[in-house]
């Protein structure tokens, strides 16, 4: 089976990524503990997903996928986009982040909103990129125990439920980085 490596300390997300990849005849391994993560200072999400692929490849030599993603939120201009992780700022949690954006929505009906993400497969043979969306809308109060960060307040009008209420295959089957996880592997299965 072809090996890549996969640029997260995030084991959710190895996981998750780790299933699919499998369908491609790919193992995804984790990173070494060694190797650096480089800091996210990109202002978009290929840039941030760029320095990590890079930097994972570089000092691996072997092939790394890193991904970047984020909310962008129609009634904040694509706020928070590549700060969502750092929304509520210093110290933030899921719990604050969530609090704060529905917070600056109160009570308005411009509820669109959409998942991001973008993939970079960086090896010594070249490098590779895909991104993906998902589309939905900010519930008004938080729905569901799965997933993690936005999850439980983003609500997917195709599936008639928030992504916390989906099941890890039915999420992995329609989210951003699950679509952009297979886009990528397609692209780069000759590479
Ligand atoms: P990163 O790509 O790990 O840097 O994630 C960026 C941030 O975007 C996360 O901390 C979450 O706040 C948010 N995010 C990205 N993907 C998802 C998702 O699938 N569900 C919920 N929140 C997400």
């Amino acid at each position: 089976m072809r090996e890549i490596v996969l640029a997260t300390r995030n084991a959710g997300k190895l996981a998750e990524m780790g299933e699919i990849a499998q369908e491609f005849g790919v193992r995804l391994l984790p990173l070494p503990a060694a190797v650096e993560m480089p800091e996210e200072t990109g202002r978009t999400f290929l840039e941030n997903a760029r320095l990590k692929a890079r930097a994972g490849s570089a000092s691996t030599g072997r092939p790394v996928i890193a991904d970047d993603s984020g909310l962008e939120v129609d009634f904040l201009s694509g706020a928070p986009g590549v700060y969502s992780a750092r929304f509520s700022g210093e110290g933030a949690t899921d719990e604050r982040n969530n609090a704060l954006l529905l917070e600056r929505l109160g009570e308005t009906r411009q509820r669109g909103a959409r998942f991001r993400a973008v993939l970079v497969l960086s090896s010594p043979e070249g490098e590779w990129t895909a991104q993906d969306e998902w589309e939905g809308e900010i519930l008004r109060e938080a729905r569901g125990t799965g997933g993690f960060g936005y999850d439980p307040l983003f609500y997917v009008p195709a599936l008639g439920r928030a992504s916390a209420e989906l099941s890890r295959e039915e999420k992995s089957r329609h989210s951003h980085r699950g679509k952009a996880l297979r886009r990528l592997l397609a692209l780069a299965a000759h590479a």
